[in-house]
């Protein structure tokens, strides 16, 4: 390509809303266009490196033995209805009507699509296992579209569906497909992690995230060293924390503890480490008010708390309803005297604990030395903990570490959720109707892209991992004024593209500066400057843009050279 003739044009300006690097970088470097929140147009030079890793995902699907097909983006409501989620979906779902008043939404995911796709082709167990995928364009109305590619209201998605006869059955297409993202990821030159991920209140039985390990991400990640146990801080679980020393059960009284609404500050007052303090968190639920209890040194982890109460989320009760549930001001609840109406939940760290402090139900109130039982009847203890670098690994006990990343890949058993729902049954070998296991796997191509350029970059621009890099060498011609260096520039060119490579010729009318400027900001891996002097020697300067060491080859050599580094 010369870029005299392609459409990339670099900009040093950057959006106000561009919070993360990878987001700036797309930006400058001419890669993608805002059009509304969290949509994009996805610019020539940004499309190549998405069609780069469709490529990659599309071979390792393949392989895998995975069936490609295209689904629409617009779904009737019917078969969101079928499913149940019409509603369960929530305001992520855009639903609109057609002229004729009929209600469509606007695809999120696929899987009510293709199980109406195959329940009507599917009869027997001898036409399974199937799995198909897409790479796809999904519409989600996400609440905060943010860091441009990563969390985006339209995005490309590959997604993936398996269909089985048993759960012997999705558990090997499950594992070819975790097999498959390995190798996507790899061949992508990422520095990733496998983690065990959140399967929901009604999610399935397993499941998997890919996280490209990087400061900016928005999850949060445990990993042992040790074993190699890795999980979504969303879903990780610890040993038991070890319990303070128990005391003989001292008298309970109420002290007074003005200003003091953390746990900190009323252990400080009280002379106690906030390991004997027990946090009281008051929580607005579908399934009515919630107390929420765990050791005053930890924090309650939401995700575990809604999972267990079987509801989509859970919301921290408002100044309000914390004070008719209460009767005081936030930071002063205690399980002594809350309403019946309220159910209380502890995390199993409270179980071991006497003599403990917690709030009074009172403005400037806490009780100490309250025990269980005597004081307060908890009967629903379960994990709600909020596990974090340095807890236990609850493999083999030793310290996980904690670590940020973006998630990239989501893979989960679904059972046979969509298939009962939807009567997607097959007729076994005995003859009986069943309905078929499923699987879906998930894998964002853009938030992929911007996860590689958050991994991969420098205060100059993008260092693009070879296999994702829109183009491998850049021919960077010095001057178009000095025909031997054009010719030399356009000779080493063309060559090239016969050889297959993909370079692009920087061809364009501008100074040195401002070519070297854009070079490092596109970041293209190889390479290849030709100047008036060196040219004079019968040399050529090929570098690559990671490290910027520059090697001197001769001229007849340079397209061999390139072609070599930029085949990895
Ligand atoms: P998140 O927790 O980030 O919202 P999710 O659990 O909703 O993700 P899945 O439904 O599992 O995501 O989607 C599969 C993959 O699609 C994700 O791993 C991610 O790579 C990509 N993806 C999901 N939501 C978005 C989005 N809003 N913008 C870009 N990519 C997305
Ligand atoms: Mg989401």
């Amino acid at each position: 390509m010369r870029w005299s003739r392609y459409y990339l044009y670099t900009t040093r300006e950057v959006p106000a809303d561009a919070e993360v690097v990878s987001h700036r970088l797309m930006v400058r470097a001419g890669m993608i266009r805002k059009e509304a929140a969290g949509i994009y147009s996805y610019l020539p030079f940004g499309w190549r490196s998405l069609r780069k890793l469709s490529a990659i995902v599309r071979r390792e699907m393949d392989a895998a033995g995975a069936v490609e097909l295209h689904m629409p983006v617009v779904h009737d409501a019917d078969l969101w209805r079928e499913s149940g989620r019409w509603q369960a979906y929530g305001r992520e779902l855009l639903r609109v009507k057609d002229r004729h008043e009929r209600d469509f939404c606007l695809g999120p995911t696929h899987e009510e699509v293709v199980t109406d796709i195959v329940r009507r082709d599917v009869r027997s167990y001898r036409q399974l296992p199937t799995n198909l995928y897409q790479i796809q364009v999904k519409f989600r109305d996400e609440i905060r579209p943010r860091f441009g590619l990563m969390r985006g209201r339209e995005f490309i998605m590959k997604d993936a569906y398996s269909f089985d006869v048993d759960d012997a059955g999705l558990d090997a297409a499950y594992e070819a497909m975790d097999l498959a993202y390995q190798r996507i990821f790899t061949a992508c030159k990422l520095e990733f992690s496998r983690v065990e991920a959140d399967t929901g209140a009604i999610g399935g039985s397993s499941s998997h995230e890919f996280m490209v390990l990087a400061e900016t991400g928005e999850s949060e990640v445990v990993s042992c060293r040790e074993c190699g146990y890795g999980a979504n801080v969303e879903r990780a679980e610890t040993r038991p924390l070890a319990a303070p020393e128990p005391e003989e059960p001292a008298e309970r009284r109420e002290v007074h503890t003005p200003d003091c609404a953390t746990v900190a500050e009323v252990a400080e007052l009280l002379g106690v480490g906030p390991e004997r303090v027990v946090k009281t968190l008051l929580y607005e639920t579908t399934a009515g008010p919630v107390a929420a209890l765990v050791r005053g040194d930890r924090e309650i982890n939401e995700i575990k708390l809604a999972n267990h109460l079987e509801v989509p989320e859970v919301t921290l009760a408002g100044e309000a309803l914390v004070r008719s549930l209460s009767g005081a001001d936030v930071g002063f609840a205690g399980p002594v005297g809350l309403p019946d109406s309220v159910r209380l939940i502890a995390d199993d760290s409270v179980r071991g604990l006497t003599n403990f402090v917690c709030g009074a139900n009172k403005t400037d109130a806490h009780l100490t030395g309250v025990n269980l039982e005597r004081d307060v009847d908890l009967a629903e203890f379960t994990d709600l903990l909020l596990v974090t670098g340095g807890d236990a690994c609850p493999r083999c006990g030793n310290e996980l570490g904690l670590s940020r990343g973006i998630e990239v890949g989501h893979i989960f058993k679904l059972g046979a959720k969509y298939s009962e729902a939807m009567s997607c049954n097959y007729t076994d070998e005995e003859g009986r109707e069943r309905p078929m296991e499923m699987g879906c796997y998930g894998l964002g191509i853009g938030r992929t892209v911007a996860a590689a350029i958050e991994q991969n970059h420098d205060d100059k621009g993008i260092i693009w991992p070879l296999p994702l890099a829109p183009f491998t060498v850049l021919v960077l011609p010095l001057t178009n004024r000095d025909e031997s260096v054009v010719g030399a520039a356009e000779g080493v060119y063309q060559d090239l593209v016969a050889r297959g490579v993909d370079v692009l010729l920087d061809d364009r009318d501008e100074r040195p500066g401002v070519k070297f400027n854009d070079a490092d900001l596109i970041g293209v891996p190889v390479r290849v400057v030709i100047g008036s002097k060196s040219l004079a020697d019968g040399n050529v300067e090929i570098s690559l843009r990671r490290d910027g060491e520059k090697e001197l080859v001769p001229v007849e050599g340079a397209v061999e050279r390139a072609a070599e580094l930029a085949a990895g």
